[in-house]
């Protein structure tokens, strides 16, 4: 019998996305040794692939799992003092809504299971590792299918043991943009109805085809800066970053800064320098995500 040592033990992180499930296991300190993705189909299919991914990965490579952390598509319930910690709640995702993601990887795997939100999780990675690294306070905004935001000052999560809906603040119409009536189901024209990328398929088309001069994406950098100021005035992060599928178009970052200096009118006293290095695109890309899940179970360890 070979006695077991700290290299053995591993960490396991998840990013639950709306449509992909991405899986990988660390070193302590953060270090990916191996991923894989699983399209999201019944909550039974997709959790029985994630966990036979991190069991039969750990077991070729001789390790042992000691936490697992999962930053997970929303909303769901991130109070670890609630009997219903990790449940996803009311979700449009068919069969996901009362699904306890926490319960059911904690029961197959016999680890601690640590759940956050998706946004908070791809924070904390950008706090300890990525664009936010070194400052004490930032925010983290996903612009995809929905928008959210993570918010934390000081190592504490704002909201926490909810989590914000940041998604959800009213916005100023573009003067160009007054007869669409916006994606939310709830509000119509909130900042996730105008300016999630659902919403700008909706009007624009395709982003990916649509050349930077679109008149598209200055609606679009508009909406963005209104909610970069919104979060500036509310929270004065030091770092607000910009990510999820939209932000994939290289222009729209600079756009969204040069409008947020114009609506801002000079009242915080930043310089465009300044406001470049505070609104920016993650700095693990891809990943933030998943090394997000990473973060939350060291952090549990
Ligand atoms: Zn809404």
């Amino acid at each position: 019998m070979t006695l077991k040592t700290d290299s053995r033990n591993v960490l396991a992180g998840l990013d639950a996305g709306g449509t992909t499930f991405k899986c990988g296991l660390a070193t302590a300190d953060g270090k990916l040794i191996t991923q894989e993705r699983f399209p999201v189909s019944t909550p039974a299919e997709t959790i029985a692939s994630c966990v036979d991914f991190f069991r039969t990965r750990a077991n070729a490579a001789g390790q042992t799992i000691s936490a697992l952390g999962i930053a997970s598509f929303g909303p769901i319930n991130i109070d670890a003092t609630s009997p219903d910690y990790g449940t996803i709640l009311n979700t449009p995702k068919p069969g996901w809504s009362n699904t306890n993601l926490r319960r059911a990887f904690a029961d197959a795997l016999k680890v601690p299971v640590t759940v956050d939100t998706d946004v908070n999780g791809a924070l904390a990675a950008e706090l300890a590792w990525g664009a936010a690294k070194g400052v004490s306070s930032a925010a983290y905004v996903t612009v995809g299918t929905g928008i959210g935001a993570g918010i934390c000052s000081g190592g504490t999560f704002a909201a926490a043991p909810l989590h914000p809906e940041f998604g959800h603040i009213s916005m100023k119409r573009h003067a160009d943009d007054a007869a669409f009536a916006g994606t939310c189901s709830f509000h119509g024209d909130c900042l996730e109805g105008l300016a999630s990328a659902a919403a700008f398929m909706a009007r624009f088309g395709d982003p990916r085809y649509l050349d930077e001069n679109h008149a598209g994406w200055a609606v679009e950098a508009d909406y963005l800066a209104q909610a970069c100021l919104s979060l500036s005035l509310s929270f004065r992060p030091q770092r607000i970053i910009l990510g999820g599928g939209l932000m994939l178009a290289p222009h729209l970052i600079q756009m969204t800064r040069d409008a947020y200096q114009k609506k801002m009118a000079g009242y915080l006293g930043e310089t465009e320098e300044e406001i470049e290095q505070k609104i920016v695109t993650p700095g693990l890309g891809d990943d933030a995500g998943l090394l997000g899940g990473i973060k939350l179970a060291i952090d549990l360890n």
